[in-house]
């Protein structure tokens, strides 16, 4: 056939599904590329620090896995998860104050997938789902991407407002509320103890899920813990609780869990089928036998210490790197910080400045449903040493001037 024949014979291509373009680009991605630029610091992305992973640890449990159980390792398993991994992950919940048995949890592929299989098993197109503002993007996406109806329902420094909840899940009827009540991307902010079972109690009373995403609860450095939602009355039969070792062990180990009632978490487990069989083995093995074997909870310590560090490094220089009139969150844990320029600043078109500066940031607008708030921006905390934070943000403070 000749080029100009076949060219002549061309029919397009079928379309996209429509909830594929309705999600649009992503955001995600366009600071996934920023990052890549060595010479760039890099406030954006919301990497744990590379140089605090116990490497050594959870080498050692990988090679203990192949050691003792090579086949075990290498071959397929059930989509629930390794029930060592599972059985470990019980006593930590239990021992945090939530009685959980291995069969109430499901192992995932990073909690990101929790996210997509909870909207599987429970979005039907045009269902609406609360989030709160502003929300996690890659939720956001997820939701997008079912093809649900996001609303943000009003809250406050403390997170959502009770009073906003309750109205808003009169009118619609949402299938669920999507929270990360503590330290939350992007603000850092905790939801009070009070709140949460304000929460808890309104779903209880006029039916809903409560989606409860819990990737940094672990990193404080300061203050008290407050307990799960999932464990404010009520709240017991309604709340899925998603749990990662991204934030506290390593995130390339896709090493996530959800905590949900029977018939829900039996949905995800076959839309997880569907969508991967299960997570790989030898990862569930080996972080099983970095529970057993190491200590986990001291680890975190030492983590959440040197990220208290950076965070008091980036309080203590914000205030020189933002104009007059600023304002900005003070996290007690997490990884990100907040902040709301004055009203006539447009963090994403003052991006490129930044970044020509040589400094990264992502602006806060996406983290909104419908019109964001352009003045706002979020700022990872933990990436850098304090050094390289105080650096970072006196060229914040040029590529904004
Ligand atoms: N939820 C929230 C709130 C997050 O910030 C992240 C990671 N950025 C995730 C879920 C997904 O984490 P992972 O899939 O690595 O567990």
């Amino acid at each position: 056939m000749t080029a100009a024949s076949a060219s002549a014979s061309v029919a397009a291509v079928p379309a996209l599904a429509a909830r594929a373009r309705v999600v649009g680009g992503s955001a995600v991605r366009d600071i996934l590329a920023v990052t890549a630029r060595p010479e760039v610091i890099n406030f954006a992305g919301g990497l744990p620090a590379p140089e605090l992973f116990d490497a050594e640890g959870v080498a050692a449990a990988f090679r203990d896995v192949f050691a003792d159980t090579p086949a075990r390792a290498l071959q397929y398993a059930t989509t629930e998860g390794e029930p060592a991994l599972r059985e470990a992950l019980a006593i930590r919940h239990t021992a945090r104050g939530l009685p959980t048995d291995a069969d109430d949890l499901l192992v995932t592929t990073g909690s990101q997938q929790a996210l997509s299989l909870l909207a599987t098993a429970l979005i039907e197109p045009g269902d609406v789902v609360l989030v709160e503002t502003p929300c996690y993007l890659a939720a956001l996406q997820v939701f997008g991407l079912a093809g649900a109806q996001v609303v943000a329902v009003a809250g406050d420094a403390d997170g959502i407002d009770p009073g906003a909840l309750e109205e808003l899940v009169a009118r619609h009827r949402p299938k669920l509320l999507y929270t990360v009540p503590t330290f939350r991307n992007p603000t850092g902010q905790t939801m009070p103890a009070d709140r949460r079972a304000a929460v808890a109690e309104v779903a209880a009373r006029l039916g809903l899920w409560i989606v409860e995403d819990d990737p940094y609860g672990e990193l404080r450095f300061e203050g008290e813990r407050v307990p799960w939602i999932a464990s404010f009355p009520g709240a017991e039969d309604r709340t899925v609780l998603l749990g990662s070792f991204s934030k506290v062990m390593a995130p390339g180990l896709r090493l996530g869990w959800l905590r949900a009632p029977e018939l829900l978490r039996r949905a995800c487990a076959v839309a997880k089928q569907a969508a991967d069989l299960h997570t790989p083995t030898v990862n569930q093995l080996a972080a099983a036998r970095y529970l057993a074997d190491q200590d986990l909870d001291a680890h975190v310590r030492r983590v959440a210490g040197v990220y208290g560090e950076r965070r008091d490094a980036m309080l203590a220089g914000i205030g020189g790197a933002l104009p007059e009139g600023s304002s900005w969150t003070r996290p007690e844990g997490g990884m990100f910080l907040w902040a709301r320029l004055p009203e006539a600043y447009d963090t994403g078109a003052l991006l490129r400045g930044a970044v020509e500066q040589g400094v990264a940031y992502v602006p806060g607008a996406p983290f909104f449903v419908g019109e964001g708030d352009r003045a706002t921006l979020r700022l990872c905390f933990v990436t850098q040493t304090p050094e390289e934070i105080g650096e970072g943000l006196r060229r914040l403070g040029a590529g904004l001037r």
